[in-house]
């Protein structure tokens, strides 16, 4: 896909960008298609079931669509011994769009370096599909600013992505233990941090945040490197900074409107889009959009190969995109009907402009966000007693 259909996923959250306002492929309708898109749907763990249920309820207030339900994580260790079979990464592949939910909890902890655990689930999705860039919009929402942590003057005006590479760095490095010790190796090629930088530089509206750890790792002066020469090379109209990820850490609560786009790689991405997460008010109000494709024109994922062999998909990437909420199962309310439904509406709305081209009917889900939002509903993780019910009819009365 190109990185400007990429950076659509700032649409979402940020329709002044200029950037963002580009007609998409001829092949995205503005309207859903008369063919029902099928939907890949993962409700997972915790409250991963409840929240996809509430999901499912508002995609059917907006349209057609065929669902394909299938386990992943804990709930696929408990029946299959495995976080993710072949039988579920088929079916993601051959998906339209996969719109997940949230995996793990307690029940699946282990310290056994060989007994299943969740998270292998996502990450062998992750990989499975060619996702390489997840980009994750940040603009707290004007009726949320009293409950963000951060004082309202702090974070108003903040409308800022992190593109988080998904796909290399420690998380999917050699790992083992020898005796007392473990160790998990960190690596990155030229061409890993060349694509995301790709995806970042065009999805910009006023500069790019490099973000690494270059006075200590070596993968972060490769990454340095590569970053300037994408920069010098293909983007110099693009201001660019670098900043170590312990200042990036410390600005982004203390001057969060100075970002526009963070850049980073996978294991301080995963940290510094939970912390900015935090700008919204809750975990509970962040979506993410993971999409794979070459920026270029070049092969399609890390493996250099098309998902599904297929023409390219209506976001243009040559393989579904994976749509799901920032937070994880949160195991300590599942059950209790308190959970925040809203980051995965906003993840459905993600995925009816990226995965499935349908426009029209994403703005009208983000309006409803908002509308609802402005009506005063406020989940526990707000600060309010409404629930996932309340939260969820909210929403539908504005569709
Ligand atoms: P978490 O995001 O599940 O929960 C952190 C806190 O935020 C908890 O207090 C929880 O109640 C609250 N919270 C999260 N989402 C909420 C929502 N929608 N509404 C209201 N409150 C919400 O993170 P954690 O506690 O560190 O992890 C719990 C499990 O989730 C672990 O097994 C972890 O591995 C897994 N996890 C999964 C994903 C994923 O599936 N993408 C991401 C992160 C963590």
């Amino acid at each position: 896909m190109s990185a400007r259909q990429d950076s659509a996923a700032r649409h979402h959250a940020a329709p002044r960008r200029e950037l963002l306002s580009q007609p998409r492929a001829e092949h995205c309708p503005r309207y859903l298609p008369p063919v029902p898109a099928r939907i890949v749907t993962l409700p997972g763990d915790g409250i991963g079931p409840e929240i996809m249920a509430a999901a499912i309820r508002v995609l059917d207030a907006l349209g057609d669509f065929e669902y394909d339900e299938k386990l992943l994580g804990g709930a696929s260790i408990d029946v299959h011994g495995t976080a993710l079979t072949d039988d579920t990464l088929e079916a993601c592949k051959r998906a339209d769009a996969v719109l997940l939910a949230a995996v793990g909890g307690p029940k699946w902890d282990t310290t056994d370096p060989s007994a299943p655990r969740p998270e292998q689930g996502l990450l062998g999705l992750r990989k499975g599909l060619g996702l390489f860039a997840n980009l994750r919009p940040v603009r707290p929402s004007p009726a949320l600013l009293h409950a963000s942590p951060l004082k309202p003057e702090r974070i108003q005006g903040t409308d800022l992505l992190v593109v988080r590479e998904l796909t290399g760095g420690i998380y999917f490095g050699e790992s083992g233990r020898d005796g007392d010790t473990a160790h998990d190796d960190c690596a990155y090629s030229v061409g890993e941090v060349e694509r995301i930088a790709r995806v970042a530089f065009e999805s910009a509206r006023t500069k790019v945040t490099s973000v690494d750890k270059a006075n200590v790792l070596e993968t972060s002066r490769l990454w340095r490197e590569v970053v300037t020469r994408v920069h010098e090379e293909e983007f110099p109209g693009v201001p660019l900074e670098h900043l170590l990820v312990d200042n990036a850490a410390m600005q982004l609560v203390s001057a969060p409107s100075s970002f526009d786009v963070i850049v980073t790689e996978n294991l301080f991405g995963d940290i510094l889009s939970d912390e900015a997460a935090m700008l919204t008010g809750s975990l509970g109000m962040l979506p993410s959009a993971s999409v794979g494709g070459d920026t270029h024109g070049g092969p399609a994922g890390p493996s250099g190969t098309s998902t599904h062999g297929g023409p390219a998909g209506p976001s243009g990437t040559s393989g579904p995109g994976l749509f799901e909420p920032v937070h994880g199962s949160a195991p300590d309310i599942a059950g209790t009907g308190k959970a925040n439904p809203l980051a995965m509406f906003g993840s459905v709305a993600l995925m009816l402009r990226h995965g499935l081209g349908s426009e029209d009917a994403s703005a009208a889900l983000d309006s409803a966000i908002d509308r609802a939002l402005q009506d005063g509903i406020r989940t526990a993780d707000l600060g309010g007693s409404h629930t996932t019910e309340d939260a969820t009819a909210a929403v539908l009365a504005h569709l």
